[in-house]
């Protein structure tokens, strides 16, 4: 109950709603599937009468008929195009609800791994429904709301009200990334003194800190890892170190809270929010095999996105879970891996590193790094602003900060960062990774 009023208390009416709707969503987890597929068809057609409104939505020439009940909500869906980050791009506007009275919108403004920022309109429906799937999957590991929890990430900067905020919800705060060793001793500190309950974080910042935390008998109960690709043998690693649990969740910055691993360690689909299909390349749906993960976020009705191509692979199974839970499983998730930029000496730095970076850039519209040898860095940039060249020698200096001053960074300003052979912009290209994989 402590634990509640300390997190309400943090996140205020954000709060106290994702408590009541995770209140609400504990015995949908194990009702049957046509329960939980009468509670996304309501939704959907809710989000098609709002998509009336809506001009990117309205004009688009093959919108059907409404679903009738007993459809396969994927079948019928599979009319609607792949939704991509570029159309996004493109429709700009025309994606927002022409008027709406929630005052608790939020701008999500993504880096995503192009290097190039997604802005995406979030209502409270939406927002209100991740943070329940967060408290119920977290619950699912034996993790409450107010617990003591360490975020272990890129610290950017952070406001007074954020440190303040951090502080009432039991969190901390700590970048292993930074090499400075006095910072090092600094963090092992923290983390001793406030003894989490759990880590939260990349396994690139996770994997760091237990290197440093190596011999030190640091225990921790339960460690989440999301953002990445988290190898077998990293967990391993972690649960070593840290005498953990370690559990994954899958989401993104756009559609949040998308699936959270079970006890038995399946990763299980937030149903009451989310549609996730995995479709081949013609975008018809597949099971039990690699396909494109689309999600259709259940919620937002202020900027809906429906069959949202999040640019990861996956494999969607009807095989039921031994823990009980009938919410569909994501049997694996393939295309997390991302690239790193790393030296000779074996310290790396991940695209999802650059991603973070790349939601403050004002200058630079979008930028690629080739790691072309073990001390050579392209750095290719498609100015867009004054700003440009500062912005630039900024990310210089942060590579050479992480991965040493002999690490050479060369420039390259061009028109359009070109396209790999997949059809992908790559942010990072980097080199094989020779440590932590194995
Ligand atoms: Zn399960």
């Amino acid at each position: 109950m402590f634990g509640n009023i300390k997190y309400v208390l943090g996140e205020g009416s954000l709060g106290w709603r994702g408590l009541l709707w995770e209140k609400k969503m504990r015995p949908s987890e194990r009702q049957p599937r046509s329960a939980i597929e009468a509670w996304q068809h309501r939704k959907v057609g809710r989000l098609l009468r709002q998509m009336g409104r809506i001009p990117h939505w309205r004009e688009l020439p093959a919108r059907g008929r409404p679903p009738r009940p007993g459809d396969d909500l994927r079948e019928w869906l599979a009319h609607f195009p792949v939704l991509t980050k570029e159309t996004i791009r493109r429709a700009g506007a025309r994606m927002l609800a022409p008027e709406h009275s929630d005052r608790n919108i939020e701008w999500c403004v993504t880096g995503g791994s192009t290097g190039e920022p997604l802005r995406v309109l979030k209502d409270f429906s939406t927002r209100v429904a991740a943070q329940a799937a967060c408290l119920r999957g977290f619950r699912w590991q034996g993790v409450d709301p107010g617990d003591a929890t360490v975020f272990v990430k890129g610290m950017g900067r952070i406001s007074w009200l954020g440190k303040v905020r951090c502080r009432m919800q039991n969190f901390r705060l700590a970048d292993p990334l930074n090499p400075d060793p006095a910072d090092t001793a600094k963090i092992m500190k923290m983390i001793q003194d406030f003894s989490p309950r759990c880590l939260i974080g990349y396994p690139t910042y996770l994997l760091r800190l237990a290197e440093m935390a190596a011999g030190s008998g640091l225990h921790v109960p339960v460690i989440f890892s999301t953002g990445e690709m988290l190898f077998p043998a990293q967990r391993r690693k972690l649960e070593t170190v840290f005498s953990a649990r370690v559990a994954e969740y899958y989401g993104s910055n756009e559609v949040s809270g998308i699936a959270f691993e079970c006890p038995r360690g399946h990763l299980h689909i937030t149903e009451e929010h989310v549609l996730l299909e995995t479709v081949d390349d013609c975008g018809n749906p597949v099971w039990d095999q690699p396909g494109r993960i689309l999600v259709t976020d259940l919620d937002n009705q202020v900027m809906p996105l429906i069959r949202y191509e999040l640019g990861d692979i996956g494999v969607l199974t009807r095989e039921p879970c031994q823990c009980g839970r009938t919410l569909l499983v994501l049997k694996e998730l393939q295309g997390r891996l991302q690239d790193y930029l790393q030296n000779a000496r074996g310290n790396i730095l991940p695209a999802m590193f650059f991603a973070e970076l790349s939601r403050h850039l004002t200058g630079i519209r979008s930028y690629q790094l080739v790691q072309r040898t073990m001390d050579e860095i392209l750095f290719r940039h498609v100015p867009n602003g004054p700003a440009a060249e500062e912005e630039a020698e900024s990310i210089r200096a942060v590579i050479q900060i992480h991965l040493g001053r002999e690490m050479r960074v060369t420039s390259e300003v061009c028109q359009e960062i070109a396209l790999s052979a997949g059809g992908k912009m790559r942010l990072v290209m980097g080199l094989p990774l020779k440590t932590l994989q194995n």
